[in-house]
């Protein structure tokens, strides 16, 4: 399964689906109905006709995302913080004066004193630019993605 790689284009803003199905014929009719990209390790499934596919084969997560940067180079829409990595939703930013008692209940006290922006999914996360958000920033970099904010 590639599940950590799908969370991480997410974090990158792809827009990204893991189909709830394990039948071959099944995945590639998402793939083509949706004209979605596909990713997969399966090489018989990556040589079908009529879908764009790309046949991971690395474990190791940068060497995953970089074959992908470099199979799709100029890929639109990337963007740290646009897009949640758990459901796939897309973030809402939220500055701190417009969370309502309900969200800023669940952001912790010190958090919510050391930021003024907050992104919100529709699933109920939080996300907010602290450490782990920075060392995010790091691993980006390291395989060539600028990481960029949501202007909005
Ligand atoms: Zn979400």
């Amino acid at each position: 399964m590639l599940i950590k790689m799908a969370r991480w284009l997410r974090i990158m803003g792809i827009d990204v689906i893991v189909p709830q199905v394990e039948d071959d014929d099944q995945i590639f009719e998402i793939a083509r109905s949706t004209g979605r990209i596909l990713l997969t390790r399966d090489k018989e499934l990556s040589l079908r006709r009529g879908i764009k596919a790309e046949r991971i084969i690395s474990d190791t997560l940068k060497a995953q995302l970089r074959q992908f940067l470099l199979a799709f180079e100029g890929i639109e829409g990337m963007m740290h913080g646009s897009r949640c990595p758990l459901c796939n939703g897309v973030l809402n930013v939220v500055s701190i004066d417009d969370l309502d008692t309900e969200m800023a209940h669940r952001i912790p006290e010190r958090v919510l004193d050391h930021n003024s922006r907050f992104y919100v999914c529709q699933c109920g996360k939080i996300y907010w630019e602290g450490t782990h958000w920075s060392r995010i920033n790091v691993f980006l970099s390291e395989i060539g993605v600028t990481p960029e904010l949501p202007s909005h």
